[in-house]
């Protein structure tokens, strides 16, 4: 495959795989998210696509890389058998590469906030200062939070960590 040719393909790659959705959360593509970390096209034109989990033992990884390979299969002249996607184990996700997309769709669809490091999480709908709700606080990687001006609950996200 030449260079061009290459450069063509990935980006159509890239477009493929941006069309995947987050299973927990339609509507926000997993490159939003920050799930993809690398696309590699062999001289042989073997492609990998380089996933990051976002938290370890999501029970939709398998779902997500079935959709990503399916997508990229579909990528026109691709052949199946030479699309493969990996989990990689570095480097590890963040809430920092989720971007600015993906943070405006999670705030208006799922009053989701994400939250980077131990900065105050401002409410989704209001932009005030929310606090923790101890009582519903659930997951390690979810946390509860209460907006304490419009009484909005928010689910927010934190790095595993
Ligand atoms: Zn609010």
């Amino acid at each position: 495959m030449s260079r061009i040719a290459s450069a063509v393909t990935a980006i159509r790659i890239r477009d493929a795989v941006a069309a995947v959705d987050d299973p927990e959360y339609p509507g926000i593509s997993i490159v939003d998210l920050g799930l993809l970390e690398s696309i590699d096209i062999g001289p042989d034109g073997d492609i990998t696509i380089g996933l990051i989990p976002t938290f370890s033992g999501c029970p939709a990884l398998a779902m997500i890389a079935d959709e990503v390979h399916a997508a990229v299969s579909a990528v026109n002249e691709l052949d199946a058998n030479r699309v493969e996607v990996r989990w990689l184990n570095t480097p590890a996700w963040t809430v920092d590469r989720i971007s600015k997309t993906g943070r405006d769709t999670m705030a208006q669809e799922f009053t989701l906030a994400v939250r980077n490091k131990l900065e105050p999480v401002a409410c989704p709908r209001c932009g005030d200062e929310t606090t923790e709700d101890s009582l519903f606080g659930s997951s390690r990687c979810r946390a509860i939070h209460l907006c304490p001006s419009c009484a909005e609950v928010i689910e927010v996200m934190r790095s595993g960590a």
